[in-house]
Protein backbone atom coordinates (compact mmCIF):
# COMPACT_ATOMS: atom_id res chain seq x y z
CA UNK A 1 0.00 0.00 0.00
CA UNK A 2 0.85 3.83 -0.74
CA UNK A 3 -0.02 6.22 2.27
CA UNK A 4 -0.17 9.51 2.71
CA UNK A 5 0.71 11.14 6.49
CA UNK A 6 -0.44 14.89 6.74
CA UNK A 7 1.17 16.89 9.13
CA UNK A 8 4.62 17.70 10.58
CA UNK A 9 4.65 17.36 14.23
CA UNK A 10 5.77 14.77 17.02
CA UNK A 11 2.77 12.73 16.37
CA UNK A 12 2.93 12.52 12.69
CA UNK A 13 6.40 10.83 12.91
CA UNK A 14 4.74 8.20 15.78
CA UNK A 15 2.17 7.62 12.79
CA UNK A 16 4.31 7.71 10.49
CA UNK A 17 6.54 5.13 12.82
CA UNK A 18 3.59 2.62 13.45
CA UNK A 19 2.67 2.47 10.05
CA UNK A 20 6.27 1.62 8.82
CA UNK A 21 5.96 -1.12 10.75
CA UNK A 22 3.47 -2.98 9.01
CA UNK A 23 4.21 -5.37 6.37
CA UNK A 24 1.41 -4.03 4.18
CA UNK A 25 2.89 -0.69 3.62
CA UNK A 26 5.41 -0.46 0.80
CA UNK A 27 5.74 3.54 0.61
CA UNK A 28 5.04 6.29 2.54
CA UNK A 29 4.95 9.86 1.93
CA UNK A 30 4.52 12.78 4.39
CA UNK A 31 3.28 16.34 3.87
CA UNK A 32 5.19 18.77 4.95
CA UNK A 33 6.78 16.41 7.12
CA UNK A 34 9.82 16.88 9.27
CA UNK A 35 13.60 16.04 9.94
CA UNK A 36 13.22 12.83 11.57
CA UNK A 37 10.15 12.06 9.36
CA UNK A 38 12.17 12.32 6.41
CA UNK A 39 14.71 9.17 7.77
CA UNK A 40 11.67 7.01 7.23
CA UNK A 41 9.42 8.61 5.00
CA UNK A 42 8.93 10.74 1.82
CA UNK A 43 8.61 14.17 3.03
CA UNK A 44 6.90 16.77 0.53
CA UNK A 45 6.57 20.21 0.15
CA UNK A 46 2.60 20.74 1.10
CA UNK A 47 1.48 22.28 3.69
CA UNK A 48 -1.02 20.48 5.72
CA UNK A 49 -4.47 23.23 4.91
CA UNK A 50 -3.55 22.98 1.14
CA UNK A 51 -6.98 20.46 0.65
CA UNK A 52 -6.23 21.05 -3.13
CA UNK A 53 -2.75 20.44 -3.47
CA UNK A 54 -3.08 17.44 -1.03
CA UNK A 55 -6.13 15.93 -3.06
CA UNK A 56 -4.03 16.46 -6.85
CA UNK A 57 -0.64 14.57 -5.03
CA UNK A 58 -3.00 11.72 -3.80
CA UNK A 59 -4.54 11.55 -7.44
CA UNK A 60 -1.39 11.71 -9.08
CA UNK A 61 0.27 9.28 -6.94
CA UNK A 62 -2.00 6.13 -5.78
CA UNK A 63 -2.35 6.85 -2.38
CA UNK A 64 -4.55 4.00 -1.28
CA UNK A 65 -4.82 5.66 2.03
CA UNK A 66 -4.36 9.27 3.49
CA UNK A 67 -4.29 9.26 7.41
CA UNK A 68 -4.88 13.07 8.70
CA UNK A 69 -2.52 14.67 11.26
CA UNK A 70 -3.70 18.08 12.36
CA UNK A 71 -7.65 19.73 13.14
CA UNK A 72 -6.84 22.17 10.34
CA UNK A 73 -7.19 20.05 7.78
CA UNK A 74 -10.34 18.45 9.37
CA UNK A 75 -12.41 21.74 9.81
CA UNK A 76 -11.56 22.50 6.20
CA UNK A 77 -13.14 19.72 5.34
CA UNK A 78 -10.54 17.45 3.55
CA UNK A 79 -12.32 14.22 3.97
CA UNK A 80 -15.38 15.48 2.19
CA UNK A 81 -13.02 16.37 -0.49
CA UNK A 82 -11.09 12.97 -0.75
CA UNK A 83 -14.11 10.95 -0.41
CA UNK A 84 -15.56 13.02 -2.86
CA UNK A 85 -12.73 11.90 -5.25
CA UNK A 86 -12.97 8.11 -4.13
CA UNK A 87 -9.85 8.14 -2.20
CA UNK A 88 -9.70 6.33 1.25
CA UNK A 89 -8.91 8.87 4.16
CA UNK A 90 -9.18 8.28 7.71
CA UNK A 91 -10.33 11.16 9.92
CA UNK A 92 -13.71 12.85 10.65
CA UNK A 93 -15.69 14.47 7.88
CA UNK A 94 -16.06 18.47 8.36
CA UNK A 95 -19.51 18.42 9.80
CA UNK A 96 -18.24 15.69 12.74
CA UNK A 97 -14.70 17.98 13.01
CA UNK A 98 -16.97 20.68 13.93
CA UNK A 99 -16.79 19.07 17.44
CA UNK A 100 -13.47 20.20 17.79
CA UNK A 101 -13.92 23.16 15.43
CA UNK A 102 -16.41 24.70 17.54
CA UNK A 103 -16.20 24.76 21.58
CA UNK A 104 -19.99 26.72 22.11
CA UNK A 105 -21.21 23.66 19.65
CA UNK A 106 -19.59 21.20 21.50
CA UNK A 107 -20.87 22.44 24.50
CA UNK A 108 -24.38 22.31 23.65
CA UNK A 109 -23.56 19.10 21.88
CA UNK A 110 -22.65 18.10 25.22
CA UNK A 111 -26.01 19.66 27.49
CA UNK A 112 -28.35 17.93 24.55
CA UNK A 113 -27.41 15.13 25.79
CA UNK A 114 -26.72 15.30 28.87
CA UNK A 115 -22.82 14.06 28.50
CA UNK A 116 -21.09 14.96 32.11
CA UNK A 117 -19.39 18.45 31.81
CA UNK A 118 -18.73 21.75 33.13
CA UNK A 119 -21.43 24.53 33.87
CA UNK A 120 -21.08 27.10 30.85
CA UNK A 121 -22.92 29.27 28.50
CA UNK A 122 -21.61 31.15 25.00
CA UNK A 123 -21.53 34.76 24.55
CA UNK A 124 -21.20 36.33 21.41
CA UNK A 125 -21.37 39.87 23.17
CA UNK A 126 -18.94 40.94 25.02
CA UNK A 127 -21.33 43.52 27.35
CA UNK A 128 -22.99 40.20 27.96
CA UNK A 129 -20.29 38.11 29.19
CA UNK A 130 -18.96 41.03 31.35
CA UNK A 131 -22.51 41.24 32.87
CA UNK A 132 -22.73 37.72 34.00
CA UNK A 133 -19.46 36.29 34.58
CA UNK A 134 -19.36 36.87 38.75
CA UNK A 135 -22.21 34.18 38.82
CA UNK A 136 -19.60 31.49 37.52
CA UNK A 137 -17.39 32.39 41.08
CA UNK A 138 -13.74 32.37 40.44
CA UNK A 139 -11.37 30.86 39.27
CA UNK A 140 -13.14 30.54 36.10
CA UNK A 141 -12.56 29.89 32.56
CA UNK A 142 -13.07 31.50 29.54
CA UNK A 143 -12.71 29.37 25.98
CA UNK A 144 -12.71 30.88 22.24
CA UNK A 145 -15.08 29.01 20.21
CA UNK A 146 -12.76 28.35 17.32
CA UNK A 147 -9.39 26.68 16.95
CA UNK A 148 -6.46 28.72 18.45
CA UNK A 149 -3.80 26.22 18.39
CA UNK A 150 -4.38 25.00 21.92
CA UNK A 151 -3.83 28.45 23.32
CA UNK A 152 -7.44 29.62 23.17
CA UNK A 153 -7.98 28.81 26.96
CA UNK A 154 -7.59 31.17 30.03
CA UNK A 155 -8.25 30.44 33.24
CA UNK A 156 -8.85 33.77 35.14
CA UNK A 157 -8.77 33.75 38.88
CA UNK A 158 -10.50 37.37 40.05
CA UNK A 159 -12.75 39.25 37.76
CA UNK A 160 -9.68 41.70 36.46
CA UNK A 161 -7.93 38.71 34.35
CA UNK A 162 -11.52 37.61 33.51
CA UNK A 163 -12.59 41.10 32.06
CA UNK A 164 -8.79 41.28 30.31
CA UNK A 165 -9.51 37.70 28.71
CA UNK A 166 -12.75 39.04 27.18
CA UNK A 167 -10.97 42.26 26.25
CA UNK A 168 -7.95 39.93 24.14
CA UNK A 169 -10.08 37.42 23.09
CA UNK A 170 -13.11 39.41 21.82
CA UNK A 171 -11.93 42.94 21.27
CA UNK A 172 -8.47 42.41 20.24
CA UNK A 173 -9.51 39.49 18.25
CA UNK A 174 -5.97 37.75 19.93
CA UNK A 175 -7.28 34.58 18.15
CA UNK A 176 -8.34 36.29 15.26
CA UNK A 177 -12.23 34.76 14.34
CA UNK A 178 -11.63 31.83 16.25
CA UNK A 179 -13.04 34.32 19.47
CA UNK A 180 -16.15 35.96 17.87
CA UNK A 181 -17.72 33.91 20.26
CA UNK A 182 -16.24 32.80 23.88
CA UNK A 183 -17.92 29.94 26.30
CA UNK A 184 -17.22 30.74 29.82
CA UNK A 185 -17.50 28.12 32.28
CA UNK A 186 -16.74 26.74 35.82
CA UNK A 187 -13.70 25.85 36.51
CA UNK A 188 -13.00 21.88 37.76
CA UNK A 189 -10.92 20.95 40.02
CA UNK A 190 -9.24 16.95 39.81
CA UNK A 191 -6.70 14.94 37.41
CA UNK A 192 -7.00 15.33 34.03
CA UNK A 193 -6.79 11.94 31.38
CA UNK A 194 -7.26 11.68 27.70
CA UNK A 195 -9.15 8.89 26.05
CA UNK A 196 -8.56 8.31 22.58
CA UNK A 197 -10.93 6.11 20.60
CA UNK A 198 -11.31 4.57 17.34
CA UNK A 199 -14.77 5.14 16.02
CA UNK A 200 -15.97 3.77 12.93
CA UNK A 201 -19.59 5.35 12.42
CA UNK A 202 -21.50 2.61 14.63
CA UNK A 203 -18.76 1.71 17.75
CA UNK A 204 -16.28 3.64 19.84
CA UNK A 205 -13.08 1.46 21.07
CA UNK A 206 -11.05 3.32 23.65
CA UNK A 207 -7.29 3.17 23.57
CA UNK A 208 -5.25 2.33 26.56
CA UNK A 209 -5.64 6.03 28.67
CA UNK A 210 -3.03 8.96 29.18
CA UNK A 211 -2.23 12.22 30.26
CA UNK A 212 -0.34 15.29 28.97
CA UNK A 213 1.68 17.59 31.19
CA UNK A 214 0.12 21.25 29.57
CA UNK A 215 2.19 23.69 31.84
CA UNK A 216 5.93 24.31 30.84
CA UNK A 217 7.52 23.95 33.91
CA UNK A 218 8.30 21.56 36.49
CA UNK A 219 5.33 21.22 39.79
CA UNK A 220 2.68 22.62 36.53
CA UNK A 221 3.92 25.75 37.15
CA UNK A 222 4.61 28.32 33.90
CA UNK A 223 2.44 29.04 30.88
CA UNK A 224 -0.07 26.56 28.98
CA UNK A 225 1.97 24.60 26.38
CA UNK A 226 0.52 22.17 23.53
CA UNK A 227 1.70 19.47 25.86
CA UNK A 228 5.71 19.59 27.84
CA UNK A 229 4.86 15.16 28.25
CA UNK A 230 3.31 12.31 28.50
CA UNK A 231 2.26 9.03 30.51
CA UNK A 232 0.45 6.03 29.59
CA UNK A 233 -1.49 4.58 31.36
CA UNK A 234 -3.12 7.56 33.64
CA UNK A 235 -2.40 7.52 37.08
CA UNK A 236 -5.78 8.00 37.92
CA UNK A 237 -7.85 5.87 35.52
CA UNK A 238 -8.99 2.66 36.94
CA UNK A 239 -11.24 0.20 35.41
CA UNK A 240 -13.95 1.76 37.45
CA UNK A 241 -13.70 5.28 35.57
CA UNK A 242 -13.27 3.45 32.97
CA UNK A 243 -16.63 2.09 33.10
CA UNK A 244 -18.01 5.12 33.97
CA UNK A 245 -16.59 7.06 31.10
CA UNK A 246 -17.98 4.35 28.88
CA UNK A 247 -21.40 4.23 29.97
CA UNK A 248 -21.81 8.36 30.88
CA UNK A 249 -19.92 9.84 28.09
CA UNK A 250 -18.41 7.48 24.90
CA UNK A 251 -21.54 5.46 24.87
CA UNK A 252 -23.80 8.70 24.98
CA UNK A 253 -21.78 10.56 22.64
CA UNK A 254 -22.28 7.80 19.93
CA UNK A 255 -25.94 7.69 20.63
CA UNK A 256 -25.94 11.72 19.99
CA UNK A 257 -24.08 10.97 16.64
CA UNK A 258 -26.95 9.00 15.61
CA UNK A 259 -29.72 11.26 16.82
CA UNK A 260 -27.68 13.94 14.95
CA UNK A 261 -26.99 12.02 11.31
CA UNK A 262 -23.37 12.22 12.18
CA UNK A 263 -21.18 9.66 10.77
CA UNK A 264 -17.85 9.91 12.99
CA UNK A 265 -14.89 7.62 11.78
CA UNK A 266 -11.76 8.32 12.80
CA UNK A 267 -9.77 8.99 16.23
CA UNK A 268 -12.25 10.82 18.83
CA UNK A 269 -10.50 12.18 21.81
CA UNK A 270 -12.08 12.71 25.37
CA UNK A 271 -10.32 15.26 26.84
CA UNK A 272 -11.42 14.17 31.01
CA UNK A 273 -11.45 15.54 34.42
CA UNK A 274 -11.84 13.37 36.56
CA UNK A 275 -13.36 15.39 39.75
CA UNK A 276 -14.89 14.42 43.40
CA UNK A 277 -18.25 13.98 41.70
CA UNK A 278 -17.39 11.57 38.80
CA UNK A 279 -15.38 12.00 35.57
CA UNK A 280 -16.48 15.08 33.53
CA UNK A 281 -15.55 15.89 29.72
CA UNK A 282 -13.45 18.71 28.95
CA UNK A 283 -13.71 18.64 25.58
CA UNK A 284 -13.60 16.35 22.53
CA UNK A 285 -10.48 16.45 19.97
CA UNK A 286 -11.39 15.17 16.39
CA UNK A 287 -8.16 13.60 15.78
CA UNK A 288 -4.64 11.71 17.74
CA UNK A 289 -3.60 13.98 20.57
CA UNK A 290 0.15 15.25 20.55
CA UNK A 291 2.00 14.36 22.98
CA UNK A 292 -0.44 11.63 23.72
CA UNK A 293 0.05 9.74 19.99
CA UNK A 294 3.68 9.37 21.28
CA UNK A 295 2.73 7.11 24.08
CA UNK A 296 -0.28 5.29 23.23
CA UNK A 297 0.95 4.49 19.98
CA UNK A 298 4.39 2.85 21.65
CA UNK A 299 2.51 0.62 23.34
CA UNK A 300 -0.10 -0.59 20.32
CA UNK A 301 1.19 -3.92 19.15
CA UNK A 302 -2.02 -4.36 16.91
CA UNK A 303 -0.87 -3.41 12.54
CA UNK A 304 -2.47 0.24 12.53
CA UNK A 305 -3.43 0.38 8.96
CA UNK A 306 -5.55 -3.14 9.68
CA UNK A 307 -7.43 -0.91 12.61
CA UNK A 308 -7.50 2.29 10.24
CA UNK A 309 -9.06 0.07 7.46
CA UNK A 310 -11.92 -1.58 9.96
CA UNK A 311 -12.65 1.95 11.43
CA UNK A 312 -13.30 3.26 7.12
CA UNK A 313 -15.04 0.02 6.62
CA UNK A 314 -17.31 0.21 10.01
CA UNK A 315 -15.78 -2.91 10.73
CA UNK A 316 -14.62 -2.19 14.33
CA UNK A 317 -16.34 -5.06 16.31
CA UNK A 318 -14.92 -7.82 14.48
CA UNK A 319 -11.18 -6.55 14.84
CA UNK A 320 -9.48 -7.16 17.69
CA UNK A 321 -6.78 -4.76 19.23
CA UNK A 322 -4.09 -5.63 21.37
CA UNK A 323 -1.56 -3.56 23.90
CA UNK A 324 1.21 -3.44 26.24
CA UNK A 325 0.64 -4.25 29.98
CA UNK A 326 4.11 -1.82 29.26
CA UNK A 327 3.92 1.55 30.70
CA UNK A 328 5.16 4.43 28.04
CA UNK A 329 6.45 7.90 29.16
CA UNK A 330 7.32 10.65 26.84
CA UNK A 331 9.06 13.83 27.32
CA UNK A 332 9.35 16.83 25.24
CA UNK A 333 12.55 19.02 24.30
CA UNK A 334 11.40 22.48 23.59
CA UNK A 335 13.12 25.56 22.46
CA UNK A 336 14.25 27.97 25.15
CA UNK A 337 11.72 30.87 25.73
CA UNK A 338 8.97 28.47 24.34
CA UNK A 339 5.98 28.89 24.78
CA UNK A 340 6.67 32.62 23.98
CA UNK A 341 9.20 33.38 21.95
CA UNK A 342 12.05 31.46 20.71
CA UNK A 343 14.81 31.13 18.18
CA UNK A 344 15.43 28.65 15.88
CA UNK A 345 18.21 27.04 13.49
CA UNK A 346 20.38 25.44 16.27
CA UNK A 347 22.12 22.43 15.70
CA UNK A 348 20.78 19.07 17.30
CA UNK A 349 23.69 16.75 18.94
CA UNK A 350 23.38 13.37 20.20
CA UNK A 351 20.47 12.19 17.66
CA UNK A 352 22.34 9.06 17.22
CA UNK A 353 21.65 6.59 20.01
CA UNK A 354 19.51 3.83 19.25
CA UNK A 355 17.69 2.54 22.08
CA UNK A 356 15.64 -0.35 21.90
CA UNK A 357 12.96 0.53 24.72
CA UNK A 358 12.67 4.03 22.73
CA UNK A 359 12.64 6.25 20.17
CA UNK A 360 13.05 10.09 19.20
CA UNK A 361 10.09 11.53 17.69
CA UNK A 362 10.85 14.68 16.02
CA UNK A 363 8.22 17.64 16.13
CA UNK A 364 9.92 21.15 14.97
CA UNK A 365 13.16 20.00 13.10
CA UNK A 366 14.45 20.03 9.37
CA UNK A 367 17.68 19.07 7.45
CA UNK A 368 19.77 21.70 6.52
CA UNK A 369 23.44 20.90 5.12
CA UNK A 370 23.08 17.76 5.97
CA UNK A 371 22.14 18.55 9.90
CA UNK A 372 19.31 18.03 11.83
CA UNK A 373 18.32 21.98 13.02
CA UNK A 374 15.65 23.09 15.63
CA UNK A 375 12.45 24.84 13.52
CA UNK A 376 10.11 25.23 16.38
CA UNK A 377 8.69 25.32 19.93
CA UNK A 378 8.68 21.68 20.93
CA UNK A 379 11.74 20.12 19.32
CA UNK A 380 11.84 16.47 20.30
CA UNK A 381 9.26 13.98 21.82
CA UNK A 382 11.83 11.27 23.56
CA UNK A 383 9.51 8.15 24.12
CA UNK A 384 10.40 4.86 25.68
CA UNK A 385 8.78 2.09 27.24
CA UNK A 386 8.86 -0.21 30.44
CA UNK A 387 7.41 -2.87 32.65
CA UNK A 388 7.03 0.35 34.70
CA UNK A 389 6.17 3.99 34.60
CA UNK A 390 9.23 4.58 36.97
CA UNK A 391 11.68 2.45 34.54
CA UNK A 392 10.00 3.94 31.17
CA UNK A 393 10.57 7.33 32.84
CA UNK A 394 13.95 6.55 33.75
CA UNK A 395 14.69 5.81 30.44
CA UNK A 396 13.07 8.84 28.96
CA UNK A 397 15.82 10.89 31.22
CA UNK A 398 18.51 8.45 29.80
CA UNK A 399 18.07 9.13 26.15
CA UNK A 400 17.01 13.42 26.58
CA UNK A 401 20.68 13.55 28.78
CA UNK A 402 22.71 12.61 25.90
CA UNK A 403 21.06 15.13 23.17
CA UNK A 404 21.47 18.97 22.84
CA UNK A 405 20.96 21.81 21.43
CA UNK A 406 21.50 25.53 22.17
CA UNK A 407 19.21 26.52 25.18
CA UNK A 408 16.91 23.00 25.27
CA UNK A 409 15.04 22.58 28.46
CA UNK A 410 12.61 19.82 29.36
CA UNK A 411 10.52 19.16 32.66
CA UNK A 412 12.37 17.07 34.76
CA UNK A 413 8.88 15.83 36.35
CA UNK A 414 6.88 13.95 33.37
CA UNK A 415 5.92 10.40 34.70
CA UNK A 416 5.33 11.60 38.18
CA UNK A 417 2.57 10.77 39.99
CA UNK A 418 0.84 14.53 41.07
CA UNK A 419 -1.49 14.48 44.14
CA UNK A 420 -5.02 14.69 43.42
P1 LIG B 1 -9.55 22.43 26.47
O1 LIG B 1 -8.88 22.89 25.21
O2 LIG B 1 -10.99 22.78 26.57
O3 LIG B 1 -9.25 21.00 26.86
O4 LIG B 1 -8.77 23.19 27.62
C1 LIG B 1 -7.36 23.12 27.73
C2 LIG B 1 -6.98 22.89 29.17
O5 LIG B 1 -7.55 23.91 30.01
C3 LIG B 1 -7.53 21.59 29.74
O6 LIG B 1 -6.72 20.50 29.43
C4 LIG B 1 -7.54 21.90 31.21
O7 LIG B 1 -6.23 21.80 31.75
C5 LIG B 1 -7.94 23.35 31.24
N1 LIG B 1 -9.42 23.47 31.38
C6 LIG B 1 -10.33 23.56 30.39
N2 LIG B 1 -11.58 23.65 30.87
C7 LIG B 1 -11.46 23.61 32.22
C8 LIG B 1 -12.40 23.66 33.31
N3 LIG B 1 -13.71 23.81 33.10
N4 LIG B 1 -11.91 23.59 34.57
C9 LIG B 1 -10.59 23.49 34.80
N5 LIG B 1 -9.66 23.44 33.82
C10 LIG B 1 -10.07 23.50 32.54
Amino acid sequence: MKILVIGSGGREHALVWKIAQSPRVEKIYCAPGNGGIGEISECIDIKADDVDGLLRFALSHDIDLTVVGPEVALSLGIVDVFMENNLRIFGPNQKAAMLEGSKAFSKDFMQKYQIPTAKYKNYDEASEALRDIDDFGYPLVIKADGLAAGKGVIIAKDRAEAEDAIKDIMGDKKFGIAGNIIVVEEFLQGEEASILAFVDGNVAIPMVSAQDYKRALDDDKGLNTGGMGAVSPAFYYNDEIAEIVKKDIIDKTMEAFKAEAIEYKGVLYFGLMLTKDGPKLLEYNARFGDPETEVVLMRLETDLIDIMDAVIDGALEDTSIKWSDDSAVCVVMASGGYPESYNNGFEIKGLTLNSSNGVVFHAGTAIKNGKIITTGGRVLVVSALGETTKQARERVYEMASKIDFEKAFYRKDIGMKKGL
